[in-house]
């Protein structure tokens, strides 16, 4: 079986588990600018789990970090992403400055203290495997992430998954653009792609595109968003079946 299609992936919440790497490199660029917050790290470190679902990119974990670090710190996991969104507002001056150290701290860890900084993620099981089955009966398999495209890389060779592109925070950090980069790339109509995302409402945005929207279960959304997804005609997949569903749905149209 072989597909015309191009498989993009998103990376943090799909191929790699993150979360404590991104609270790690929150917590010092929020302590940097505002000094250490008044409620204990290993609590901050849940109730960000728990809200992690919330964040498209770096700007979203600044405004987590602002909810954690107020007294007692808010805990974002059922908020609606309309209150979410309203919580950004007023945000984005200091969000930039934080968003760069943000970057700079992982840089910084990735370089001096590799093996550490693996320590704070690891890759979910059995995801690497069915990107290299979908890599064989696909025209391609690609990257989309709000990560730095180095840093996905980096993690990506540790699984034996090399030579994948990665269209990174340095392209944009609005996934239809690195859509529309694939589709260049890979000279496919962007209806040839699809794309494995754990973030609902990065999806919605590319259905008018012709994207196939393939929601991730095991990634960082709730029961509500998968049940929500698929009302909406989005494909739900889990790991095991992954290649199979990817390469079916892509047929079937
Ligand atoms: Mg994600």
């Amino acid at each position: 079986m072989s597909a015309d299609i191009v498989v993009a992936f998103d990376f943090d919440g799909v191929v790699w588990d993150s979360v404590d790497e991104a609270f790690e490199m929150a917590y010092r660029a929020w302590r940097d600018m505002h000094g250490a917050p008044s409620a204990p790290k290993d609590r901050l470190r849940e109730l960000f789990r728990a809200a992690r679902w919330q964040a498209k990119d770096g700007h979203d974990f600044y405004v987590i970090m602002a909810a954690l670090s107020q007294d007692p710190p808010r805990d974002l996991a059922e908020m609606p992403l309309a209150d979410f969104d309203a919580l950004r507002e007023g945000l984005d001056a200091d969000a930039e400055h934080f968003v760069n150290d943000f970057y700079e701290h992982r840089r910084q860890m990735r370089t001096n203290d590799f093996a550490g900084w693996m320590a704070l993620q690891r890759p979910f099981p059995g995801v690497a495997e069915q990107m290299r089955r979908i890599r064989e009966q696909a025209l391609g398999v690609a990257v989309a992430t709000t990560k730095d495209a180095h840093s996905a890389e980096r993690l990506l060779e540790t699984v034996g998954v090399e030579n994948v592109q990665v269209y990174g925070r340095e392209v944009s950090l609005d996934k239809a653009d690195h859509m529309r980069a694939i589709s260049t790339q890979f000279k496919v109509p962007t209806s040839r792609i699809v794309f494995v995302e754990d973030l609902l409402e990065n999806l919605l945005p590319l259905m008018p595109m012709g994207v196939l929207p393939v929601l991730a279960d095991w990634g960082y959304n709730t029961a509500a968003e998968r049940a929500r997804a698929e009302s909406l005609g989005v494909t739900v997949a889990s790991v095991p079946t992954l290649a199979n569903r990817v390469l079916t749905c892509s047929r079937d149209r």
